[in-house]
Formats: structure tokens, sequence, C-alpha cells
């Protein structure tokens, strides 16, 4: 989509800071961090959030998922351990269209989330 934000990272016409990527997927360092880490990975097509996908990208969120995983442990936050979180819709705070897991690391996290 030509206005989203993320779709331009993926297309690297905004370059952010990227912390692992492959053909499908990319993870950035969030530009309003909510944690000492704060890493957004997302896929490089536009799906608007979670309800979006469908059985055909099954394979795309389980890679999303072991990207966040592989992250995690190459930044050290496997063993004091950390957290994923995928927003959507108004109720779930989501303020950017486009699907994407948030990892938050190196703080203790409350439960429940505000
Ligand atoms: P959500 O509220 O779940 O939709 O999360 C969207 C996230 O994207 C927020 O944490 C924002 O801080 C982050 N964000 C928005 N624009 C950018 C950007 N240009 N670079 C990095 N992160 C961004
Ligand atoms: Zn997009």
């Amino acid at each position: 989509m030509s206005d989203c934000v993320f779709c331009k990272m993926a297309a690297k016409e905004i370059v952010p800071q990227t912390v692992y990527e492959d053909k499908d997927i990319l993870a950035f360092y969030d530009i309003n961090p909510q944690s000492p880490a704060h890493i957004l990975i997302i896929p490089r097509s536009h799906f608007e959030n979670i309800l979006a996908v469908g059985e055909s990208e099954a394979g795309l969120l389980g890679r999303m998922l072991l990207a966040a995983n592989r992250v995690a442990a190459d930044k050290g936050f496997a063993e004091d351990g950390f957290r994923l979180v995928i927003n959507c819709n108004a109720h779930g705070g989501q303020s950017v269209d486009h699907l994407h897991i948030h990892l938050l690391a190196g703080r203790q996290m409350k439960w429940p989330p505000g």
C-alpha cells in the first residue's frame, strides 16, 4: 500500500534500524520504544492486521515467530525473557495498519497489561 509506513520500510523507501531481514520478513527497532528493547517484526507484504491473514499465510506467520525467536536469542534476551504482542484494531491498540509483532524486552513485564 502506497501510504503505509511499514510498506515503505519493506520497499526501502524509509530505512529503519534493521535487526533482521529475509525475503519475506523485516525486523527493526520501534521508533517509540515501550521497553529498553522494542523491536517490530513485519511481513514485507501488506496485511492490515492478524484478521487479514488466512490459511495460506500460516507458514509466513510461523516464520515471523521464528524470526522473533531468533532476534531474541541474537540480542541476548532469551534467558531473562521477553514478550511478543500483536495488537488488533481499536481495543487492541493497533495504530499502524500493517501486521506486526512487537518484541519487548529488557525489563520486567507486568500482567495483566494495561
Ligand atoms: P501498534 O500500536 O501495535 O499498531 O504499533 C505500531 C508501532 O509502530 C508503535 O509502537 C509505533 O511506535 C511504531 N512505529 C510507527 N512508525 C514507526 C516508524 N517510522 N519506525 C519505527 N516504528 C514505528
Ligand atoms: Zn503496509
